[in-house]
């Protein structure tokens, strides 16, 4: 009997698709890390010095973070059973709410498995068809995704421009604003004080995703709210991650009583999936807790930050207008990204080069990220790698895969 040629098979086409991306240097790989988050970490075995984790505190390895998960385990056991709503909810995820709610300053807030399945869940239970959406343009995917998924009309405004927002709002209006607190590729600010009042007078919600800002900036780490000195009121939803600068796993959404009662009721991906790990919350109250109380941490970055930025200027290196963690250095194209980040892991330092579509075209970058665990000799090695580098930033030609 003949095998039938396959036109229609499923995976017909796939290798093209991946050949495609490796030429326009857009393969992406995965490291296989031998140990814990930290500055020295270990990677395929290697010894690497690392600027590339969003362990901002350097808690996701502090050893009483540790403990509270083992005693978590040992009194919740593992796993959470169920879906919130069913039997998973524990007392240890109400605890942390509470002191979610509590830290931020709201009334309550709501644990999500993750910080991409809780923008879904908000945007998706806010806004629907004939409903539009705006956001900055250089938003984290999943609040673009969670427009999506909501079958608004999307609409995206200059990044972190509050007159270009306006306009679009003069328009035709929205249901809903989106904006990161802290650009995670570009690690600037949201221009929340301009923001806030345009989204009160338009009537729409504003839905800040404070990721990187959480932990990291404002009194005792409350994020960027905080940090503009503003208190945010029941039109503004804050979501924050807890994988990032608290070191655990997870996120949430605080706001009003009838915001997080309407999520519970309406956020799919609240509803529809299994409450996490009650021991990971456990996790989470102790590093909230030193995350809040210990102000050193913070004052590490301000010093780490500030003093990378003078080396980096002195060395005329492409450094991009952050005040946080995250500090790119602009590339351009994939090409030069791959080379500069190549370049640093020959000499043993390990620094993500960040190419589109996580970035626009034209703009691939190296994201270095600095965690309060850095030691001033680490900066060092670091500022030393790329000024050999930037002495070689010509030899982008025979690229291979990365
Ligand atoms: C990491 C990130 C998320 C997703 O959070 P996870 O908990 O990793 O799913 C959402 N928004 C921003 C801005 C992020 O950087």
């Amino acid at each position: 009997m003949e095998t039938p040629t396959a036109p229609n098979r499923p995976d017909a086409g796939l290798r093209e698709q991946l050949d495609q991306l490796a030429a326009a240097q857009r393969y992406r790989r995965r490291r296989v890390q031998d140990g814990p988050q930290q500055p020295k970490a270990v990677l395929d075995g290697r010894p690497m010095l690392s600027f590339c984790s969003n362990d901002y505190l350097g808690l996701a390895n502090h050893p009483e973070v540790i403990r509270a998960l083992q005693r978590g385990a040992e009194t919740w056991g593992v796993g959470s059973g169920s879906a919130h709503l069913v039997n998973g909810h524990s007392r240890a995820h109400h605890a942390l709410e509470e002191a979610l709610a509590a830290f931020t300053g709201r009334p309550r807030a709501l644990l999500f498995s993750t910080g991409y399945m809780a923008n879904l869940g908000v945007i998706s239970a806010l806004a629907g068809r004939g409903d539009k959406v705006l956001q900055d343009r250089l938003n984290h995917a999943s609040l673009l995704d969670g427009a999506q998924l909501s079958r608004a009309n999307l609409r995206r405004y200059p990044h972190a421009d509050a007159a270009g927002l306006e306009r679009q709002l003069n328009d035709s209006g929205a249901r809903l604003i989106a904006t990161d607190g802290v650009f995670s590729m570009d690690g600037d600010l949201a221009p929340l004080p301009e923001l806030i009042p345009i989204a009160r007078r338009a009537g729409a919600w504003l839905l800040v995703d404070d990721a990187h800002g959480l932990g990291v900036l404002g009194r005792g780490g409350r994020g960027t709210f905080d940090h503009f000195g503003l208190t945010p009121d029941d039109d503004c939803i804050l979501m924050g991650t807890l994988g990032k600068a608290l070191g655990t796993f997870g996120a949430f959404v605080a706001g009003s009583e009838e915001l997080i009662e309407t999520l519970i009721q309406r956020a799919r991906s609240y509803v529809f999936t299994t409450a996490s790990p009650p021991a990971v919350a456990e996790a989470t109250r102790a590093s909230l807790a030193i995350a809040e109380r210990e102000d050193w941490r913070r004052e590490r970055l301000q010093t780490l930050i500030a003093r990378f930025r003078h080396g980096a200027e002195q060395l005329g290196l492409p450094i991009m207008d952050s005040p946080t963690p995250i500090q790119p250095l602009m590339a351009g194209s994939e090409a030069q990204a791959l080379a500069w980040s190549r370049a640093l892991e020959e000499a043993g330092i390990l620094v993500g080069a960040i190419r589109p579509p996580t970035v626009p075209e034209g703009t691939a970058r190296l994201r270095i990220t600095f965690s309060a665990t850095h030691r001033d000799e680490d900066l060092d090695r670091l500022l030393e790698a790329l000024d050999r580098l930037s002495l070689s930033t010509q030899s982008t030609k025979d690229d291979h895969l990365d």
